[in-house]
């Protein structure tokens, strides 16, 4: 869970990193999923904090108590990516039972009919 204070400059901070999230750079581990990523920092730009949704390499991170605005931008970003691809889920999964209906065995016995009468010389 995210909370997102507006008397918290932090939090502010956070909503608008995240909002450019596309832009962000993507450290990912063996299985895809990401382990990290490279988030811009707000006082130097070019430059990029390497941040998760418990750490990050910034002085802030470093110096103060609690996560960074970098953490927080990481953690909603992460809630919002799960919120979309639990959205996604559910509209393909209503495609596929909309395919069921129309019988794929026989399509793909045709298919095979259709192949081979091509490799035939
Ligand atoms: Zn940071």
């Amino acid at each position: 869970m995210v909370t997102i204070s507006a008397d918290d400059p932090r939090s502010i901070q956070a909503v608008e990193l995240a909002a450019g999230a596309s832009g962000w750079i993507k450290i990912r581990g063996k299985d895809g999923r990401p382990l990290a990523f490279g988030v811009p920092s707000r006082s130097t730009p070019g430059k990029f904090w390497l941040a998760n949704t418990d750490r990050c390499q910034c002085p802030d991170f470093q110096f103060h108590p609690g996560p960074c605005a970098h953490v927080l931008a990481v953690r909603l970003r992460c809630e919002l990516a799960k919120a979309e691809g639990a959205h996604r889920k559910r509209r393909s999964a209503t495609t596929k039972s909309s395919d069921v209906s129309m019988k794929p065995e026989r399509r793909s016995q045709n298919r095979t009919r259709l192949v081979s009468g091509d490799t035939r010389p």
